[in-house]
């Protein structure tokens, strides 16, 4: 998943939303305070902007709620089952793509269709990422895992094995 493509559509809803009139002016378009965030080392061309952030805080907000879903976006990762099969095998592993987690799906084995899943955080996410609730969801968006991170890992009971379509998003809650 493009993280571009997120954050646009998440700029769009706040677009959307109408802030307080006030007498700062414009408020900042959330496109704008986007590229502040992307861009900050520029210079003069911004010089309107953060004057208005000092004195505005609706968009000092907005700024923050930006720069926060930016830093969120950095954690998600996708993974997916290599190998061509038509049944899934267990159990299964799956490094995400970006390196960031891997994902372990194993089966119990006295019940057929039910086992564990478990989210581990690559070491140099660890402890960016403790305490942090994350999310697994599959191919179709079923969620299979949400919980906290915990010692770098996570795990939680899965219903549903053989339904699980094995391309995996991993994002914080
Ligand atoms: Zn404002």
């Amino acid at each position: 998943m493009d993280r571009r493509i997120i954050l646009k559509a998440a700029m769009e809803a706040w677009g959307r939303q109408k802030v307080a009139e006030g007498n700062l002016g414009e408020h900042i378009p959330p496109a704008e305070l986007y590229e502040l965030l992307l861009r900050p080392s520029v210079n003069g061309e911004n010089g309107n902007t953060l004057g208005h952030l000092t004195r505005c805080p609706i968009c000092l907000r907005e700024l923050k709620e930006i720069a926060q879903s930016m830093e969120e976006v950095a954690y998600w990762d996708c993974g997916r089952r290599k190998a061509a099969a038509s049944e899934l095998q267990w159990p299964q592993k799956i490094p995400t793509d970006g390196g960031k987690y891997v994902i372990e799906i194993r089966r119990y084995l006295a019940r057929e269709d039910s086992g564990v899943i478990t989210l581990k955080v690559e070491e140099r996410y660890r402890d960016a990422l403790e305490g942090k609730t994350m999310r697994v969801t599959d191919g179709t968006g079923r969620q299979l895992l949400e919980a906290e991170i915990s010692g770098g890992e996570v795990s939680q009971v899965v219903e549903g094995l053989q339904s699980i379509v094995p391309q995996f998003l991993v994002r914080p809650a």
